[in-house]
């Protein structure tokens, strides 16, 4: 099969880039290198450096290679900086992914494969969520995603282009091969930030908030593998290709951890003591996010293979440990 992966040399593009070289299909991964890295492409991919708003460019892309299914990662995903900077999240993610629709309708490729998050559910008071829940985003970053999957479904009810819709929960984690892994710089997100303690490039953490309506006060989040997550990338593609019904997953591991157990399974792992400091709330951070992934495992038979916690600390500890400064050829 020829895939494009859009954003492929980011973390979680990446992850899905490997297993689709591995699975002997043809990738070629289009990234403008904001905040992935050239280094993250696996060989057999081909790696073109540009903007996926680039028109000219993605006509050239896609005149070269008949496509039968792109990926689309490509998107920023800090929920403080959409907060401060709301119109760059809506400019690069809502444009980019309008340039890559019409040129797929130009070129008559039907399928996508979209990266979305469990951010477009917002505070919600139901415990674990489902893909019926109401989407009320509570950031920007958010609200550019929820709009992208609604372009999308209008996009197949005009034009016929069939989509699977990912809703990621946190991802965490890293291949175990071991060649990639989580390099954000800088790094926003809560499991890479606590192994910074032990690490040494970290002196404690301070949580953001302990005074929501949770088990213990703090946040409390879904953590999924990213090995899971990109096997599942791979079973929507087959679900489509097969010509069934576009639709929306969520995927998550269904069970909630709380930032402060994360920081106790981290320290209780590496067996180091990690400070911590409170602060105040981070702005557009819903209190709970749990999925229920009771559609994916039904309709795609997807399982979370790496069911705990400890699974996912021990990919992502191997990972730092052996990169302690990420990848080291490109930013
Ligand atoms: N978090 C924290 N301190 C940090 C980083 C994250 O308390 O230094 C919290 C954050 O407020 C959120 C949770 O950890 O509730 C997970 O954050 P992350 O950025 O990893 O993912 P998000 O859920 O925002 O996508």
């Amino acid at each position: 099969m020829n895939i494009l992966v859009v954003g492929g040399a980011g973390y979680i593009g990446s992850h899905i880039v490997k297993q689709l070289t591995d699975s002997n299909h043809n990738v070629i991964v289009l990234d403008n290198l904001q905040t992935g890295h050239a280094e993250a492409v696996t060989k057999p991919a081909t790696f073109i450096k540009g903007n996926v708003k680039d028109k000219s460019l993605l006509r050239k892309i896609f005149t070269e290679t008949s496509f039968d299914v792109v990926f689309h990662f490509a998107a920023n995903s800090s929920v403080e900086e959409s907060m401060k900077d709301p119109l760059l999240y809506f400019d690069n993610n809502v444009s980019g992914l309008i340039a890559l629709l019409e040129i797929m309708n130009e070129f008559a490729v039907k399928t996508i494969i979209f990266s979305s998050t469990a951010a477009v559910y917002g505070d919600t008071p139901e415990e674990v969520i489902t893909e019926d829940t109401v989407t009320i985003p509570k950031n920007p970053y958010g609200e550019s995603k929820r709009m992208m999957e609604q372009i999308i479904q209008w996009c197949h009810t005009a034009y016929n282009i069939n989509y699977v819709v990912l809703r990621y929960f946190n991802v965490a984690g890293a291949d175990l091969a071991g060649i990639i892994g989580e390099d954000h710089r800088p790094e926003t997100h809560l499991i890479p930030i606590v192994l910074q303690v032990p690490l040494e490039k970290r002196e404690f953490i301070t949580i953001f908030g302990n005074d929501y309506d949770t088990k213990d006060g703090t946040t409390v989040r879904d953590y999924v593998h990213v090995v899971d997550l990109a096997t599942a990338h791979l079973l929507a593609m087959d679900y489509l290709l097969e010509g069934k019904e576009s639709t929306i997953f969520n995927i998550g591991s269904s069970t909630g951890f709380s930032t402060l157990e994360i920081i106790n399974k981290v320290e209780e792992y590496t067996g180091k003591k990690i400070p911590i400091r409170y602060g105040s709330r981070r702005e557009g951070d819903p209190h709970s996010l749990i999925a229920s992934s009771k559609k994916i495992e039904a309709v795609l038979g997807w399982k979370p293979h790496y069911t705990d916690l400890d699974a996912i600390i021990d990919s992502a500890w191997k990972w730092h440990i052996n990169h302690p400064d990420g990848y080291e050829n490109d930013c």
